[in-house]
């Protein structure tokens, strides 16, 4: 086969930017010429693959102090302002790039929008590199969004809308945000879990490669030992918590367990001076490495530390602190790898600690998620898939049915909305009607999901536990 160029687009977030980088290693293993356009903070792990790096630092906007503190709380108006901004500074730049360069892919981060909008523009084919589950209207059900986040985005629509219209005069077509955004059932799609742990995996058209965790380790789980390992990491974005360091500290001091605490940068301001003898705490550590020997891991359900987790058998207690963690989270209870920390307390975290400890069943469905995942396609698997990209469509898409079959069902609610009008029209009064389309409309939300739900039970009659 024709070895190809493959240009690399990530966004400065070491989630998105890890699982892209076993997959660059094995694209350029197999001869392409991989380049991947990144930031400094993330050159050394690029430049570890063989992938040509090329630094973006220079594009990145200056932030005010509010713009700063809204990408801290992970607003999700921030972030895509960001995304927008950054894409309109390196205008000029990519397209001298992929003048010189001239690509045969681009492999893009789902949420990277100059990756994704520079191949539209350049008409190169593309592929999407998804860090998450992968989301369409049903596995997003998953994602509740807190009131807090909802007004974020509601208040911060008009500001992207500003800011998408600065695009039109460079050549990026886009409506919305949300069409940039989720994943639909066109686009080439890596995705870096299986088909049994992505929720309403059937609902993904042939355009989807589920490859499994994209992970540098061939290593095993290595279980045994003196006594327990207990690994806390909050993850590399929102890990400044050192309120709930302390009350991990307390809860397991007085265990018979190791305990090793990846808190990320600034130690000094989120960790005691004086640990216990039981317990190590350090800025950054080899996760796949501890992972492979703990028996608990403390975790805030990042995809990609819960996939690692699980590659490791390790089960989890679940602390997330995001609705797209929180959607994780729900995964890992349905299959029961681990368990919510109901309360963040000294007695809730020991409790939840002992819990999965004391549970033998925990270790053994992690188990079984690990061989599942270490069966599936793999990072080999992904860089066939974006070297034989684009992909023609094939096979059923289950979602465009379930859109004409909701569209039918929609109908019949509304016309009986509608017919429900006449007798409470008659009976109480024509002035009263108003309510009963009120109440259509409050309820057509919920009633719309519960619908979606049974056409798609109906139509893969494969709804099962999977998919509570
Ligand atoms: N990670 C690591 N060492 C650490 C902390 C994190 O290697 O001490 C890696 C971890 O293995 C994972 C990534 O950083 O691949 C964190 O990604 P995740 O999606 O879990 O969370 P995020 O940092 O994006 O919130």
């Amino acid at each position: 086969m024709k070895l190809k160029k493959i240009a690399f687009f990530c966004i400065p977030a070491h989630g998105h930017t890890n699982p892209m980088l076993p997959v660059a290693a094995e694209l350029v293993r197999r001869g392409n010429i991989v380049r991947f356009y990144s930031f400094d903070e993330f050159e050394t792990k690029i430049k570890a693959t063989n992938a040509e790096f090329v630094s973006c630092d220079r594009f990145l906007p200056e932030l005010t102090k509010q713009e700063e503190a809204g990408l801290k709380k992970v607003s999700s108006t921030e972030m895509t302002i960001q995304d927008i901004r950054i894409t309109l500074n390196m205008d000029s730049f990519l397209s001298e790039e992929f003048a010189a360069f001239q690509p045969d892919v681009v492999y893009t981060d789902a949420v990277c929008f100059w990756g994704k909008l520079n191949a539209w523009k350049h008409k190169v084919p593309l592929v999407v590199s998804v860090s998450t589950f992968a989301f369409n209207q049903l596995s997003s059900q998953y994602m509740k969004n807190s009131p807090k986040e909802m007004a974020d985005m509601i208040f911060g629509l008009p500001r992207i809308s500003k800011e998408l219209e600065k695009l039109k005069p460079f050549g990026y077509h886009v409506n919305n945000a949300l069409s940039l955004v989720q994943n639909d059932n066109s686009t080439d799609s890596v995705v870096y879990t299986s088909k049994f742990f992505q929720p309403y995996a059937e609902s993904f058209s042939d355009h989807y490669a589920f490859v499994g965790p994209s992970v540098f380790s061939k290593a095993r789980p290595q279980k045994t030992k003196e006594r327990p390992l207990i690994y806390i990491s909050m993850g590399t974005v929102v890990n400044d918590l050192p309120d709930f360091y302390r009350k991990c500290i307390e809860a397991l001091k007085d265990l018979k367990v190791d305990v090793i605490i990846s808190c990320g940068q600034n130690m000094e301001k989120k960790i005691p001076d004086k640990l216990p003898d039981n317990i190590k705490a350090y800025p950054y550590v080899d996760q796949l490495d501890i992972l492979s020997k703990a028996d608990v891991f403390i975790t805030h359900c990042g995809m990609n530390s819960v996939s690692e987790s699980l590659y490791m058998a390790a089960p989890m207690v679940l602390y997330p602190q995001t609705n797209e963690q929180a959607a994780v989270a729900r995964r890992v209870t349905e299959i029961n790898t681990g368990i919510l920390l109901q309360t963040d307390t000294v007695a809730g975290i020991k409790a939840a600690v002992e819990e999965i400890l004391g549970n033998a069943s925990y270790a053994q469905n992690a188990e079984a998620c690990s061989k599942d995942f270490r069966n599936c396609p793999g990072t080999a698997g992904a860089a066939e898939f974006i070297e034989n990209a684009p992909h023609p469509s094939a096979g059923r898409d289950l979602l465009a049915e379930l859109h004409i079959q909701s569209g039918k069902a929609q109908g019949i609610y509304w016309a009986i909305a509608a017919i429900l009008m006449i007798p409470v029209g008659l009976l109480i009064g024509w002035r009263f009607v108003w309510m009963i389309g009120v109440a259509a409309g409050v309820l057509s939300y919920p009633i719309g999901q519960i619908m979606q739900r049974k056409i798609y039970q109906k139509i893969t009659g494969t709804l099962g536990e999977n998919h509570a």
